[in-house]
């Protein structure tokens, strides 16, 4: 989605840079262009490109990332703004 912005200044994504081991599933797994690959780490480049949708940080191996609410699916948080219901990922 190109263009695309979350609300400004609102998002929850949350980095521990002393857990991330620089493995990149988390630019691998996302949507949108929030990280920045560093030498062996990452760093949130854009947090107000974050959709919450938690599957940076249900794949990151070392628990580095914090999201709420985080359910692993776009789709379902797209689908919860959309419906103004709490998101749900019953694929
Ligand atoms: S998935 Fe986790 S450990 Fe891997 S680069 Fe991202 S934040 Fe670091
Ligand atoms: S919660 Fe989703 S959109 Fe936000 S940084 Fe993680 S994978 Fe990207």
């Amino acid at each position: 989605m190109t263009g695309f912005a979350y609300i400004r200044g609102v998002t929850t994504i949350e980095l521990d840079p002393l857990l991330c081991n620089g493995c990149m599933m988390c630019i691998k797994v996302c949507p949108h262009p929030v990280f920045e690959a560093l030498k062996r780490a990452v760093a949130i480049r854009e947090p107000n490109l974050c959709i919450e949708c938690g599957a940076c940080a249900l794949n990151c191996p070392e628990g580095a990332l914090n999201v709420n609410p985080g359910v692993g699916c776009a789709a379902a948080i797209l689908k919860g703004w959309v419906t103004r219901s709490k998101p749900d990922c019953s694929c």
